[in-house]
C-alpha cells in the first residue's frame, strides 16, 4: 500500500486502518504529519482544559479491569457539594473554561436529584461560566434529561470496545453490564443533545488489530463528538489482571495509542480528542505525542489529593499527588512542547457538535 495516497483519501477502508494501525517507529511520521495538518486547518492548535472532578468511588457495576469495581474492598467515598464547589471555583478563577465530573455508576432517584442540585450549585457559584461533561456511567432518559436541564451540556460514556463479544470477556455476563444497552444510552444522550463522547481502552488482552479498526468506524458511524482512548492498564485486584502475561508491551500499547488518535483526528476532523492520564501513566510524554498527533483536549485533575489514592482505575495512576498548580505549570510545558497553546477561559465545546446543530437549524 502507498501511504501517502492512503492519507490524502477522505475515507478509510478497513484493511487501511489495518495497515495504518501497524506502522511502527519512522514509518508512522506521514500519518502525523497528516493529522498534524488536518488538525491545525479544522481545530487549530488550541488545547482545551477539562478540571476533571472524580465525585465519588461508589460504583454499582463490576467491571473486569477496574480498580474501584463493586467487588473491591476499597476505601470509598464521594465528596461533599462544598469540595466539589472549590473545585470548581478553582477550574472558573484560574480560566480552567470546563469541568468533567466522573464518578463510578449508581443509579438510583436520590443520586439523580444530588447530581442535579450540585449542577445547579456549580453554575451559581461560577457565573454559570464553565462548561460541565458528566462522566456518570449509563443513565435513564428522565436522569439525563434533568441534568442536561440543570446545565451538563456533554456526556462520556466510553464504549470500552465496539467488539460485542470482546465486551462479555471484559464485564459480568448480566443485565447491569450489557453491551446493548450501552450503546442504547449513547443513541439516548444524542436525542438528548448532548455532546456526546465515547471511546475505547487499547492493548486488552484478546482485543486484534482489526477489532481497533472496527473501533474507528464505530465513532464514524456514531457520528460521535468527542473520544478518549487510552492504554489498558492493569490494576493487580481485578479478574483481567490474569491475563497480564499475553499483553502488548506498554511501549506497543503506547505506539497504538497514538496512531489511533492520529487516524481518527483524519477521519474526524472537528471533534474533540483527548490525550488521556493513562497514556501519561505508560509513558511521561504519552500526552504530548497524543497532542503531538492531533488531540485538542486535556483533562488536569481538580480532585481533592486526599480521595485521589480511592479512585484507582488501574495501577501507577500519573498525578496523584501533585496539586493543581503544579499540574497546570507543567501542564502548560508539556502542551508548548508539542506545538499548541492551552486555550484559557474557553469551554471549547466540539466544532463538530456546533456544525451538525447549525445544519440542522438552517431555515428549510
Ligand atoms: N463509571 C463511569 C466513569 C468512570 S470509569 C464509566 O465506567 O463510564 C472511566 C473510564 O476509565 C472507563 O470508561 C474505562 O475506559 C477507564 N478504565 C477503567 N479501568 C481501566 C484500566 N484498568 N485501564 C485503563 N482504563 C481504565
Ligand atoms: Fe464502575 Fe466505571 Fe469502573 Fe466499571 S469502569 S467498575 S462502571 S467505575
Amino acid at each position: 500500500m502507498n501511504i501517502n495516497s492512503i492519507l490524502y483519501n477522505a475515507d478509510f477502508t478497513k484493511e487501511e486502518l489495518i495497515y495504518l494501525l501497524s506502522l511502527e517507529g519512522d514509518a508512522c511520521k506521514p500519518l502525523y504529519k497528516r493529522a498534524a495538518e488536518i488538525r491545525k486547518q479544522y481545530v487549530g492548535n488550541a488545547v482545551y482544559l477539562r478540571g476533571l472532578i472524580e465525585y465519588s468511588n461508589v460504583c454499582q457495576k463490576n467491571c473486569y479491569y477496574c480498580g474501584i469495581r463493586s467487588g473491591n474492598s476499597v476505601q470509598r467515598y464521594t465528596l461533599a457539594d462544598e469540595e466539589v464547589v472549590a473545585a470548581a471555583i478553582y477550574a472558573y478563577e484560574h480560566n480552567f473554561g470546563s469541568l468533567v465530573l466522573q464518578a463510578g455508576e449508581i443509579a438510583s432517584p436520590q443520586w439523580t436529584q444530588k447530581i442535579t442540585s450540585l449542577l445547579t450549585k456549580i453554575h451559581k457559584e461560577t457565573n454559570h461560566s464553565l462548561g460541565i461533561t458528566l462522566s456518570l456511567g449509563e443513565q435513564n432518559a428522565d436522569t439525563l434529561k434533568q441534568w442536561k436541564n440543570a446545565g451538563a451540556s456533554r456526556y462520556l460514556l466510553r464504549i470500552e470496545t465496539s467488539n460485542p463479544d470482546l465486551y462479555k470477556k471484559l464485564h459480568p455476563n448480566d443485565h447491569l453490564h450489557s453491551f446493548e444497552k450501552r450503546l442504547g444510552c449513547l443513541d439516548l444522550l444524542r436525542s438528548l443533545d448532548y455532546q456526546v463522547g465515547t471511546g475505547v481502552m487499547l492493548g486488552l488482552p484478546f482485543q486484534t488489530i482489526g477489532d481497533l479498526a472496527d473501533d474507528l468506524l464505530f465513532f464514524k458511524h456514531n457520528d460521535i463528538d468527542m473520544c478518549g482512548m487510552g492504554p489498558y492498564i492493569p490494576h493487580k485486584d481485578t479478574p483481567l489482571f490474569q491475563y497480564e502475561n499475553i499483553l502488548l508491551t506498554p511501549a506497543q500499547r503506547i505506539a497504538l495509542s497514538i496512531n489511533m488518535v492520529a487516524m481518527l483526528r483524519i477521519m474526524m476532523p472537528d471533534i474533540n480528542i483527548a490525550a488521556t492520564t493513562a497514556l501519561q501513566t505508560l509513558d511521561p510524554l504519552g500526552r504530548e505525542k497524543a497532542i503531538a498527533a492531533g488531540a485538542n483536549v486535556i483533562m488536569p485533575n481538580l480532585s481533592p489529593i486526599s480521595n485521589r489514592k480511592d479512585y484507582l482505575l488501574y495501577d501507577n495512576k500519573a498525578c496523584i499527588d501533585e496539586n493543581a498548580v503544579q499540574c497546570l505549570n507543567c501542564l502548560k510545558l508539556r502542551v508548548e512542547q508539542a506545538g499548541c497553546e492551552i486555550a484559557f477561559g474557553e469551554q471549547g465545546n466540539s466544532l463538530h457538535f456546533s456544525r451538525f446543530l447549525k445544519i440542522n437549524d438552517a431555515p428549510l
